[in-house]
């Protein structure tokens, strides 16, 4: 059984390795520091929920346990983007749709080339992909009216489309990764701790010593360690940077993939299974714009609606035939992650290039053609005010001020590389600091239009075994081993 716990007086601890955020980048990383015998502590600011008595909450609960900021987010500039992030044991991983996919090769590349990237293939890459799926094993859903929607469409317009494979077995239940790592690891040793928020990293000489936290909003607990692992997610993991005064290149690069969403209405009933995820993509427009379905559910679908209930109500009560669907773009524009004085909180500032927003026009002008051509009989765009479509019309949009964007995937913000704007060499060891690794989405070096947990697991699994390899003295337990 899990065995996370709370900490509720003042403390000082120590340990081996500190891995901060148990999102994907947090739980691999303390899995592989607790088989090769570290002494380690993963901490998490948010809570925590078993997979096993997550069917006891209603939603709202788990989004206010689970979600940060009760689930969405808004960043500032000439376009705003409203995102969502996980918060609490598991990350984002514990609430996301759990769609594993691979970075194309074409993505890798430029990765390589532009962020300056040494000794590193695509062929490590792969092999560290097959590691990470071996250890989640996705399943590929059987066909759902929702999802055929898409694969429909593609091949009426004669689109390439691919399947997904999700983080759910057969019989639907979500293989939460926590679940995964956390029952094993808790009982060979990894502590971890939820509700305890690291604010400051201390350091001397181009070493981290020390992390001061505060432990259910008011206890202060200290944590001195050798090593450092930096897994917050890729606005939280620069933000303590920041925080920290640890400023050069932190936090100018973050990226998201800017989404456009629509909602559609079928002649016939399309969710019978509701809140797994259409499990097909239309990848005809890879690597920049990529067309899949969004989670399903009435609480979701009101969302959508909400955003311009007056027009949008009456599709509420006909939900059953309606559906979510996306376009998401591979951006050009990086936004900045910014530590303000008296703000408990990152403000994040986003700027779209001419090119993005030419991409977006693409996007949605291509995801409702797909929905036309996957049966739909009317289609709401993202756009407020805008009375939607019967029929698919080759219509171009320029009101960006009227347009809602999201995201649920963010990176980027401290990307690997020797160039000098990555503040992390090319095996994940921060620059400014000689015992910090960051194993999270911030070292993504780009948008990668593929969703991002396994990439995220995968550089983690590769810069952990580097970390491993060259760590020097071995653990205790590893030395007893000899
Ligand atoms: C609704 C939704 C659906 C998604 N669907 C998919 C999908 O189908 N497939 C896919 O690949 N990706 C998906 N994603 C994206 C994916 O979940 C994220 O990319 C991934 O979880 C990021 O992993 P991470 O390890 O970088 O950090 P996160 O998962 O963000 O975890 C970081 C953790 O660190 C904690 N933390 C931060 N700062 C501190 C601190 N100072 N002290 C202590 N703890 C801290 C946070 O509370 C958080 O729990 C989805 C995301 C969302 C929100």
């Amino acid at each position: 059984m899990s065995n996370i716990k709370q900490i509720n007086t003042e403390q000082n601890l120590r340990c081996e390795c500190l891995v901060i955020g148990s999102g994907p980048g947090g739980l691999l990383t303390s899995k592989k520091l607790v088989e090769q015998g570290f002494n380690t502590i993963l901490i998490e600011e948010g809570d925590f929920i078993k997979t096993s008595e997550s069917e006891k909450y209603k939603n709202y609960q788990k989004i206010n346990r689970l979600w940060r900021n009760g689930g969405i987010t808004t960043s500032f500039g000439k376009t705003y983007i409203l995102y969502a992030e996980g918060s609490g044991v598991g990350g984002g991983a514990e609430i996301n749709s759990g769609i594993m996919q691979r970075v194309s090769s074409e993505v890798f590349s430029d990765w390589v080339k532009n962020n300056d990237i040494k000794n590193f293939s695509f062929a490590d890459l792969d092999s560290c992909y097959d590691k990470v799926l071996k250890l989640i094993s996705p399943t590929e859903p059987e066909n759902h009216p929702s999802s055929n929607i898409l694969s429909n469409s593609a091949e009426n317009l004669g689109w390439k489309w691919e399947k997904l494979k999700i983080a759910y077995s057969a019989t639907g239940t979500k293989r939460s990764i926590s679940s995964l790592i956390l029952d094993d690891m808790t009982t060979k040793g990894l502590q971890v701790f939820s509700n305890l928020n690291a604010q400051k990293i201390k350091y001397k000489n181009n070493k981290a010593y020390r992390v001061d936290c505060i432990s259910m909003g008011k206890h202060k607990v200290t944590i001195s360690f050798d090593h450092l692992f930096l897994a917050g997610g890729a606005i939280y993991s620069p933000f303590l940077l920041l925080k920290s005064g640890i400023k050069k290149a932190v936090g100018k690069t973050l990226q998201f993939h800017p989404t456009v969403k629509v909602g559609a209405l079928f002649d016939h009933k399309i969710n019978s299974k509701p809140a797994i995820v259409p499990s097909v993509a239309i990848t005809e427009f890879m690597p920049n714009v990529r067309i899949g379905g969004s989670v399903f559910t009435k609480g979701f679908f009101g969302m959508f609606l909400s955003e311009d209930w007056k027009k949008r109500s009456w599709l509420f009560n006909l939900s059953e035939y309606c559906g979510i669907y996306y376009a998401m773009i591979k951006p050009t524009g990086r936004a900045k992650i910014f530590k303000l004085p008296f703000l408990s909180d990152p403000v994040i500032f986003v700027s779209l290039t001419k090119h993005d927003k030419a991409l977006l026009q693409v996007a949605l002008n291509k995801l409702t053609q797909a929905m036309f051509a996957g049966g739909a009989k009317f289609v709401y765009p993202p756009i407020y005010n805008h009375d939607g479509w019967k029929e698919y019309k080759d219509e171009i949009f320029d009101n960006f001020k009227n347009l809602n964007l999201t995201t649920i995937h963010i990176f980027s913000s401290l990307p690997m590389g020797e160039n000098d704007f990555c503040p992390v060499n090319s095996s994940g060891k921060l620059k400014h600091l000689d015992n910090v690794m960051v194993c999270d989405a911030s070292i993504i070096p780009s948008a990668p239009v593929t969703n991002p947990q396994a990439i995220i697991m995968a550089l983690v699994e590769r810069n952990m075994d580097l970390f491993l390899k060259n760590i020097s003295p071995q653990p205790k337990n590893a030395q007893l081993k000899n």
